[in-house]
């Protein structure tokens, strides 16, 4: 009966975090063994990444045929930067990050890490150059320890351990009774949406990738573990090209830059203060979630 159930529960697993929009898309391909929406040119070279400088070239996409969701976008991030991409629900934030993953490749213009157009190199070479920290990290039915050290099963237990400092879970990891050992995901310790997030730094600190991708969890934490792991991943980001998918405006307030998409395109990019200043849609969605946070302010103080 219970050869039944697995492929059933996997199937459940696959549903679920493909609702979950960015979702811990390595841990997906590897059990389906990737899907085709991409294939390689024959004989194609691997991505070779030297500085990390990422550009969106004319970039036009579509899931669907007749409705595009990128029109034509511009995008520079200079190799080592952070910028935060932010816009109204629906936007295509998720979807560039989706295509700097490779997940599909655009329908014209190009995608390129340091001058080499992803759509001509082995996909599986992106894949190693890029860590993404997914909203909601999916956990295996496993060890802490193997649910860290996923995607590298070379890693010894020192460096799992070095991973775990890195991400500030080790204290927890040590409180529990089994330590490393300690089953988790569904059917062992559940964990917390920002201990989650700690594996999945950590995952990404054990794979020291160039380049950084932070899809925000769309449901604030508390304020004080949010802090924290911001600045958890404000460290993890220094010296890697980082791309911050920000669903909400309050934890991006100090990118080095901000790029607001709207419309299928760039509408407008700068520091806050600068966004702010020019009075667009920027500034039109940061008022809208600063009142709607006085609303959850007035309502958590009532509790
Ligand atoms: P949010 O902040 O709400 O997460 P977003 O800006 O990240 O939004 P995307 O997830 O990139 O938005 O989606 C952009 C558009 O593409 C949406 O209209 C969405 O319905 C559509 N879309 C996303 N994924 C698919 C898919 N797999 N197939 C078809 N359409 C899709």
């Amino acid at each position: 009966l219970m050869q039944l159930f697995r492929p059933l529960d996997m199937l459940g697993w696959v549903y679920r975090s493909i609702r979950q929009g960015l979702i811990d898309m390595e841990a997906m391909f590897e059990l389906l063994d990737t899907p085709a929406e991409v294939v390689d040119a024959e004989g194609a070279p691997p991505l070779v990444v030297s500085q990390g400088h990422i550009r969106f070239e004319g970039v036009h996409f579509g899931y669907e045929d007749g409705r595009e969701i990128l029109k034509g976008l511009d995008l520079d991030v200079p190799a080592g930067q952070t910028i935060a991409v932010v816009g109204p629900s629906g936007a295509g934030k998720s979807t560039l990050a989706r295509l700097l993953y490779r997940f599909y490749d655009p329908q014209a213009g190009r995608i390129t890490i340091d001058g080499q157009d992803l759509a001509q190199v082995q996909q599986k070479s992106v894949r190693a150059a890029i860590g993404i920290v997914p909203q909601d990290t999916v956990l295996f039915n496993d060890t802490i320890a193997y649910n860290i050290g996923y995607g590298r099963g070379d890693a010894g237990q020192d460096e799992v351990e070095a991973a775990a400092r890195g991400a500030s879970i080790d204290s927890f990891i040590a409180s529990l009774p089994n330590g490393y050992q300690s089953m988790v995901g569904e059917r062992g310790l559940k964990l917390s949406g920002g201990e989650k997030q700690r594996v999945a730094i950590a995952r990404t600190l054990l794979k020291n990738p160039p380049i950084l991708v932070l899809d925000e969890a769309t449901s604030a934490l508390d304020t004080r573990t949010e802090q924290a792991i911001q600045d958890t991943l404000d460290r993890v980001s220094q010296s890697r090209t980082t791309m911050v998918i920000a669903h909400r405006l309050s934890t991006i307030v100090d990118a080095n830059r901000i790029v607001v998409l709207d419309q299928g395109r760039v509408a407008e990019q700068g520091t806050h203060d600068e966004l702010l200043r020019r009075g667009g849609l920027y500034a039109e969605l940061w008022e809208r979630q600063a009142a709607e946070r006085v609303l959850e302010e007035t309502a958590q103080a009532a509790e």
